[in-house]
This record gives C-alpha cells, sequence and structure tokens, in this order.
C-alpha cells in the first residue's frame, strides 16, 4: 500500500467517524481539539521546521482570530463570516509588523522577541474593557452553513477537519512551488539562495504571516466552537505548546502537524486523568512530563516521529512508487533568456579590488576583465585570495575599496541578489546545497530568477505550466552536465565530485552571462574531470564567460584563455597560459616551497603539461 492509499484511508477514517453513531461525542471533541491545534502547528511546520524561525507566540495570533470574531458577532451582531475576513486582516497587517521588527533578530533573539510580543498581546485580551477583560467574551452563536447549525460537535467536525486537509493541502503545493524551494533555502541556504536571487528578508515575513494566518483561521473555528474567549488558551504556554506539538510530530513534516497534535493532546488529556489519581493533587503536571519528553525527543528523534512511522510504514507496506525511476519532467517550452554579449566583448571588469579581514590584506588591489566567450583561470596557493575574490564580484561580501564593473554598470555595491539578476551566476568551494531536497529541485532554485510564481499561485497550484518550465530547465542543465541519471536523488546522497557539478549545474540554470566556478574540478576523477572540460568548452564556445579557480594546472592550463596569479592576496602575474608557465615569479611562488597544499606532480608551472592527477583541496 502506497502513501496515496494511507492518505485515502486517513481521510474515509476521518469521515467515517462522526457519522458513525457508536463514535463516542468525547472522540469527536477531542478530534475537534486536534484538528484546530493541526491548524495552528501547521504553520509552525512552515515557520520553524522549514524555515529554520522559532516562535512561540503563535497562541497569540490564535486569540486575535478568536477575539475578532467574538467581538464582531456580539457586540455588533455582525457575520462571522465577515469576521473571519476582519480577523485575517488584522492578523496578516499584524504579523507583518511584529515580523519586519523580529525577524532580523538572529540566533536566540528571535524566540525572545516573539516570547516578548505573545505575552504583550496575551496581556492585551485581559485587560481591554470592550472585550471583557480577564472574563472574555461569552455568548458566541455558533456557525451555520446553509442553513445547517454547527452547534454539535459532530457537525462543526467537518468544517474543521475540511479546513486542516485544505491547509495541508495548500502548504505542500507551496513548498512544492518555486517560492516553496526558496523558503526551504531559508534554513541552512540563506547566503546560497541570495546569489540565485532569492529575497530571503521577504519570503520570512511570507512565511510568518501564512503561519499567523493559520493560526488565526483556528482560533475563529475555536470561537465558535467554544461558544466563549477568554485570555487563558491564548498565552505563552499554549505557545509553547504548540511549539511542542511540531517538535514532536516532525517540525519539518506537513503531516507531522497533525500527528504531534494528536499525541500531545491525547497525552495531556490521559495525563490530566492519571497524574491527579496518582498524587491526589490537582496541580497541571503536564508540563512537567512534556518537558522530559522533549528532552527525550531532542536526544532520540530530533526529527519528530513522523519520520519514524513514514520510514517504518515503508517498510511494512513499500512507498508504492520509486522516486529514483521517475521520468524526466515532461517537455515544457523554453525559459526566457537573456540577450547575451557578442564574443569578445568586455564582460567584467575588476579594478583594484580590495578586501581587508582585520589587518589580513586578503585581496591587496586586484584588477583583471574578462570577455565574453573566455575562460580566465584566477590561480594561486591556498589561501591566496581567490574565493575572496569571487565573493567580492558576487556581492557575498562588500569590498573594502575597488571597482567592479560589470557588462558596463558598477555592481561593487550591489548585493548578492542585485548582482544574480543582472547575470552573475556561481558555484562554491564549499558546496551549499539543500541535501535533503531532490537534485532536480536544487537546480531549479538555480531558475527562481527566471521564473515569476508568487506565493499564492504556489499555494493554490496555479502553477503548473511555469513550475513544468522551471523543472523542464533544471533537467536540460542536469543532462548538459552528466547528472541525467539523479534527477530525483537526494542532492546530499550524491558524492561530493557530484555534489559541486550539481553546482554548475544549479548555477546554468540561472542563464548567466558569467560563471564563477570556485574549484569545480575538486574530488573529481580522471575521466569526470574530462567531462566537465568538454562541457567548459562548449560553454565558452556558445559565448559563455567563465571565471575558474582551479589547483589542477593540467586542467586550467588546457582550458583557460587568460591565466590572473594571486600569492597572498596580490596579484603576481598575468598573462596566456604558456607564458604563466614560464614566468619567474610565478615559478618562484609555486616551487619556493610557500604552499605544499597544491597537489601538482611534477611541479606545476613546467612546460611540459603533467600528467592528470585527482586535486585534493
Ligand atoms: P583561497 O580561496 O585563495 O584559498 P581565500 O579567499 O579563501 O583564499 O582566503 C584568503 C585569506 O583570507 C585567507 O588567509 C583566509 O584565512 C582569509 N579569510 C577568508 N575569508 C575570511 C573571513 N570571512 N574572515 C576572515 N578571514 C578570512
Ligand atoms: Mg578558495
Amino acid at each position: 500500500m502506497n502513501h496515496r492509499k494511507l492518505l485515502i484511508a486517513f481521510i474515509a477514517l476521518l469521515i467515517a467517524l462522526p457519522l458513525l453513531p457508536i463514535t463516542p461525542e468525547f472522540w469527536i471533541t477531542q478530534l475537534n481539539y486536534i484538528g484546530l491545534a493541526s491548524l495552528v502547528v501547521l504553520g509552525l511546520v512552515l515557520l520553524t521546521g522549514v524555515g529554520g524561525l522559532t516562535s512561540f507566540g503563535q497562541a497569540a495570533f490564535v486569540g486575535i482570530g478568536a477575539y475578532t470574531t467574538a467581538w464582531f458577532t456580539t457586540r455588533y451582531g455582525g457575520s462571522p463570516w465577515i469576521a473571519l475576513i476582519i480577523g485575517l486582516a488584522l492578523t496578516a497587517a499584524l504579523a507583518f509588523f511584529l515580523g519586519a521588527i523580529t525577524l532580523r533578530l538572529s540566533g536566540h533573539f528571535l524566540p525572545l522577541g516573539t516570547i516578548a510580543w505573545g505575552l504583550s498581546l496575551y496581556y492585551l485580551f485581559g485587560n481591554i474593557e470592550w472585550l471583557g477583560k480577564h472574563d472574555g467574551i461569552s455568548g458566541i452563536e455558533p456557525l451555520s452553513i446553509f442553513g445547517i447549525s454547527l452547534a454539535p460537535g459532530r457537525n462543526i467536525y467537518m468544517l474543521i477537519w475540511l479546513l486542516v486537509l485544505l491547509a495541508i493541502w495548500a502548504t505542500s503545493n507551496l513548498l512544492n512551488s518555486r517560492p516553496g524551494r526558496a523558503i526551504r533555502a531559508l534554513k541552512s541556504g540563506a547566503a546560497m539562495a541570495e546569489s540565485f536571487g532569492v529575497n530571503t528578508a521577504a519570503y520570512k515575513i511570507v512565511i510568518f504571516v501564512y503561519a499567523a494566518l493559520l493560526a488565526c483561521l483556528s482560533g475563529w473555528l475555536y470561537a465558535h466552537m467554544q461558544r466563549a474567549v477568554s485570555p487563558g488558551p491564548f498565552g505563552l504556554t499554549h505557545g509553547i505548546e504548540y511549539l511542542f506539538m511540531a517538535v514532536v510530530g516532525g517540525a519539518g513534516y506537513v503531516w507531522g502537524a497533525i500527528l504531534g497534535s494528536a499525541l500531545i493532546i491525547t497525552l495531556r488529556d490521559q495525563i490530566q486523568n492519571v497524574l491527579p489519581k496518582l498524587f491526589d493533587t490537582t496541580a497541571n503536571f503536564e508540563l512537567i512530563v512534556f518537558g522530559v519528553l522533549l528532552v527525550i525527543m531532542l536526544q532520540y528523534a530530533r526529527d519528530g516521529l513522523w519520520p519514524i512511522f513514514n520510514s517504518l510504514w515503508t517498510r511494512m507496506f513499500g512507498s508504492g512508487e520509486s522516486q529514483r525511476n521517475r521520468p524526466a519532467p515532461p517537455l515544457a517550452p523554453g525559459l526566457p533568456q537573456r540577450p547575451r554579449p557578442k564574443s569578445g566583448e568586455t564582460v567584467l571588469v575588476v579594478e583594484a579590488i580590495r578586501k581587508e579581514f582585520g589587518g589580513l590584506v586578503a585581496v591587496n588591489d586586484i584588477s583583471f576583465s574578462v570577455r565574453a566567450g573566455e575562460i580566465v583561470g584566477l590561480i594561486g596557493p591556498n589561501g591566496a585570495g581567490k574565493s575572496t575574490t569571487f565573493n567580492l564580484i558576487s556581492g557575498v561580501l562588500p569590498s573594502t575599496r575597488g571597482a567592479v564593473t560589470f557588462m558596463g554598470a558598477r555592481t561593487d555595491a550591489l548585493t548578492a541578489r542585485e548582482i544574480a539578476k543582472r547575470g552573475v551566476g556561481r558555484t562554491f568551494q564549499h558546496v551549499q546545497l539543500l541535501g535533503n531536497m531532490s537534485v532536480i529541485e536544487n537546480v531549479a532554485l538555480g531558475a527562481h530568477l527566471r521564473s515569476n510564481v508568487g506565493v499564492i499561485e504556489g499555494t493554490l497550484h496555479l502553477d503548473r505550466a511555469r513550475e513544468a518550465q522551471l523543472l523542464h530547465e533544471a533537467a536540460i542543465q542536469l543532462k548538459r552536465v552528466g547528472l541525467g541519471d539523479y534527477l530525483y536523488e537526494q542532492a546530499g546522497n550524491l558524492a561530493l565530485g557530484q555534489q559541486r557539478i550539481l553546482e554548475i549545474a544549479r548555477a546554468l540554470a540561472a542563464d548567466p552571462i558569467l560563471l564563477l566556478l570556485d574549484e569545480p574540478a575538486a574530488g573529481l576523477r580522471y575521466k569526470e574531470k574530462q567531462d566537465l572540460a568538454k562541457v567548459l568548452g562548449e560553454l565558452r564556445e556558445g559565448g559563455m564567460s567563465i571565471l575558474l579557480v582551479e589547483h589542477d594546472m593540467d586542467f586550467v592550463m588546457r582550458l583557460t584563455n587568460h591565466l590572473v596569479v594571486m600569492d597572498f592576496g596580490t596579484k603576481l602575474a598575468e598573462g596566456v597560459p604558456a607564458d604563466i608557465q614560464n614566468n619567474p615569479a610565478v615559478l618562484e611562488a609555486y616551487l619556493g616551497g610557500i604552499d605544499d597544499d597544491l597537489d601538482l606532480d611534477p611541479p606545476p608551472v613546467s612546460a611540459s603539461i603533467s600528467e592528470q592527477k585527482g586535486a585534493t583541496t
């Protein structure tokens, strides 16, 4: 039985439960609470599990949904549906505002910030006269749809779970779309994503608002189910509990939201039944039990219970479909391409750029230029400043001074994102992939700027045609670099050499004018290096400009039109490969024992090209 059948069985069970008269009323109530919590926790899955932004304050947004409808329907006799719209709008505005302030905070300050506004909103609910202070608001009317009252638990159950399933559908859609891939890069690949034009700050706010809206929806349902609201359920304790549910269920998985909510709510209920009998007290012991459980979870099941459940299921019944043998994405119209410079036209001019790290001059007034249809090699011992030069050109680091001109315009003051937009694609010396994302998705992220699918289109799955274009483009680039057989493999499962090649495909997917490759052949075998050299040669034929850092001199000498040699941040020499090989200063730098990391045997810059060897750096 595969996952689809499991899903159908689950939905069938969900529908059957309230229809069967033998289902105890208590179960229905419990399931309603689980559904309400699942909505909030699903937001946390996206925000915390996927996006890496921890929030303790979600209960406050539940409160806004609940209080808005309580106030609007009881004081003004307004329609609950209009109240829902007002609540969502209010939540979106507030979340946008709070997000804009708090999401800039890094490390522990972000969770602390969420605690701060979670508490503030809680006290606000409890102290405003017209919100009933600590007594709250009661006498809220139940919902009704097409004349059917949702007052009975079995009726509102249907609405709650319909909304939960819709929210799961929407969130899964979002995660598998163009904006979703950007969101999945937030936690561990933000700098890399910026280099492909992803506005990470904006996506953080997007998932923050998204999670808040789900919480608000849950609060709205809660108010009409409970028929009364008071500040209690919207305080910090509940904020922590929602986060706990997300962690237990599996913060990175949409279905983990339901699993976590179900487990914790059931467990809390059992504890509240059993513990008072054992200890003869009515104190709230569940938080202590939860705390202990959390420590155990973090020790033994960091990713939560959903992946464990999932792998057990797969082991017992098979997954039904093999990811690896999936056919390539179908043909789709090509993505728009940018106009390319004519061969020989100057693409990049670097003038006296300098980078100081404290007292260390990593890049010391380096100048060179790159023309269209040319491969320029940037060589030098480890620590010479090559990668730093790349980071200055691509905007990852700000330069201390100097000018970078790309396609006739200054770019040294621009952000990585803006430079990517203008057509600079790059790979990283230390591979920066999203290891738990498939190979093809990693490459599709590279084409982020070539599509315009937004969050709402992604969420509602209105992006089919454009998504197909992106995946098709990713597949083309992967075939081009020789990874056509690994489209659906998890990127983290590839060998290191293949991961480097994957990075080239990702950079190519951006349709760059200039390609910056930082040690692309490191870790490749002889045959793989030859294939890579062929691909790079073909790219040059097609008019691509490439700036290449590489330690394998044979590879460099064969491939490049022009070489720039750096040592200790300073340019030692520059010229055609044949001249560089005989340059005394270069020979001195390489043979003078300064660098023993270079894997060159016999010595690198002798006139005879050495036998091919794998570089190890
Ligand atoms: P290469 O790529 O040629 O091996 P790098 O550009 O990585 O050299 O490094 C050049 C020098 O700058 C090295 O001495 C390195 O330690 C230093 N360096 C690089 N990045 C940083 C940084 N972020 N902070 C401080 N020093 C750095
Ligand atoms: Mg380097």
